[in-house]
């Protein structure tokens, strides 16, 4: 059988030159002088091998290699473009656009005929598959139809990129970065509830499931069922222990008596990478989902794996590093280890030693107002503050985001009130000024000791914590005692 060829090109007479040299070596060629002729051509011609020149007015040829490539009944149909000069540009476009082979335009008759052998050699398309082709033939396949769709389908793939890379400013702001993905991802899809869980790298800490209600009220019980539902069903790649959850969205307000059972549609997606569960995601909504309607869930799950991807690995190097970045105090980690040794030490040798949390006063205000780097001027700045109000041998450590720590070994809670309360003063005092933008900060803290009746390190965090929501309830900027 012949091998037909599709010769696409818009000057008269290099397609006649052409024509004929290639008819001269026994091919059978039908020819188009521009990209949408080419395109109804495709289907009614069926050819073995597409070859086109680059340069076409309206559609080029890197357009209508795209479209060629681009749906599954016509990529199988291999194309050759025909350059004027070698250009690197030109390459990439055209190996962007799926060409199978670029040829100079300068090429001798002879040196084309046995590039176009090789190709068919290497690319046979089978006669069923060109039967199928002329039979779609007359449906739409207007060639700016199409292109507008792949164009659509390009812009919106590199928007949808873009948007989730910007997440990457925030890999060390988790809270932050889960407010964004959150609002991104409602803009893409129609959920009710949605859930976000990045993995930690060790089994240390404490998993958290940030939960999106689009600013609903949802019931406790509801969000947990939501949080057990998720956990479960990630719990089958990754055996997930002490987990809590974190409402990112919610507002106060009438809560609305929802039940789980009146979710109709579920997706959880746990996220792989390299066989170790990286995090995962989930969605709750109240009417069915047609995946078909949303045709980009799996560019954006690819986006959200590269994201997740650059957390884990963020995470996974602070992990490794005993200092935090920002404040150089210790890290979470480092607290973790410190507050069980000290805990153990007091018992072995009793001893009293206090706890301290503090966490800034409507520091998402801050970020909000001055932006997120003010923000980190003044975590910076308040753990600056820390330094200097204690004494070398109590250890200081950056607990989370704006929340830092303080043990004070071989104190009791009425000595460590001492420094604790020149801290919480000087940080009032002070006149935090970053590029000339004046602000004033104040910080509330919750303060304890390893009182008897605490028979975990755990326990002694979990009352300066609870100390430390009295100081916020009762007004912020202030010092609160546990009180057993
Ligand atoms: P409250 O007085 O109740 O503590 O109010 P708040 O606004 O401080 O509330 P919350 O503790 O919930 O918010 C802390 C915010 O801090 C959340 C997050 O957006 C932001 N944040 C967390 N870590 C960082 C960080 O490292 N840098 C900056 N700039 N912001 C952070
Ligand atoms: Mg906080
Ligand atoms: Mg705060």
């Amino acid at each position: 059988m012949t091998t037909k060829i599709l010769l696409v090109e818009d000057s008269e007479t290099q397609l006649k030159f052409l024509k004929e040299g290639l008819i001269d070596n026994g091919f059978e060629v039908e020819t188009a002088s521009n990209g949408s002729e080419a395109y109804k051509k495709v289907y009614s011609y069926a050819p073995d091998v597409v070859v086109s020149d680059i340069m076409m007015p309206a559609i080029d040829g890197y357009q209508l290699c795209r479209m060629i490539k681009n749906i599954d009944e016509t990529k199988k149909i291999p194309v050759i473009l025909l350059t004027v000069l070698e250009n690197k540009i030109d390459n990439f476009w055209g190996k962007k656009a799926g060409a199978q082979l670029f040829l100079s335009k300068s090429i001798d008759i002879k040196e084309l005929v046995s590039n176009i052998n090789a190709t068919i050699r290497r690319y046979p398309v089978s006669e069923e598959y060109k039967q199928a082709l002329r039979e779609q033939d007359g449906a739409d396949n207007s060639a700016q139809t199409r292109l507008n769709s792949i164009l659509n389908d390009l812009l919106m793939k590199s928007m949808f990129s873009n948007e989730f890379r910007n997440l990457s400013d925030f890999l060390n702001y988790e809270r932050i970065m889960v407010e964004k993905l959150f609002s991104l991802l409602s803009s893409f899809v129609e959920y009710y509830i949605a859930g976000v869980y990045f993995a930690s790298p060790d089994d240390f800490s404490e998993n958290i499931i940030y939960i999106d209600t689009l600013g609903r009220n949802l019931s406790k019980n509801l969000l947990s069922d939501i949080n057990y539902d998720f956990f479960r069903k990630i719990e089958e790649h990754k055996t997930i222990k002490n987990s809590k959850f974190e409402v990112v969205r919610m507002i106060l307000g009438k809560e609305l008596d929802y039940e789980f059972g009146d979710f109709t549609s579920k997706i959880i997606i746990p996220l792989i990478f390299d066989k170790k569960l990286i995090g995962g995601i989930c969605f709750y909504t109240r009417q069915d989902i047609d995946y078909s309607s949303f045709r980009y869930f799996d560019i954006m799950i690819s986006e959200l794996l590269t994201i997740f991807k650059m957390k884990y690995q963020y995470t996974e190097k602070e992990f490794m590093s005993v200092l935090d970045g920002l404040t150089g105090l210790y890290n979470r980690r480092q607290f973790e280890i410190g507050l069980e040794q000290e805990y153990y030490r007091s018992k072995r040798h009793p001893s009293d030693f206090s706890l301290a949390i503090l966490d800034i006063d409507f520091f998402k205000k801050v970020n909000d107002t001055y932006g997120h780097q003010y923000g980190d001027y003044v975590i910076k700045t308040v753990a600056e503050l820390m330094k200097q109000s204690f004494r070398k041998t109590d250890l200081l450590y950056r607990y989370g985001g704006e929340e830092l720590v303080m043990i004070m070994p071989e104190t009791n809670i009425e000595g460590a009130l001492v420094p604790v309360q020149r801290l919480r003063r000087m940080i009032e005092d002070y006149d935090f000024n970053y590029n000339g933008i004046k602000a004033k900060v104040t910080a509330s803290i919750g303060l304890t000791m390893n009182y008897q009746h605490f028979n975990s390190a755990s326990e002694i965090v979990k009352s300066a914590d609870d100390a430390l929501y009295k100081a916020k309830e009762e007004g912020r900027n202030r010092v609160i005692l546990y009180e057993q």
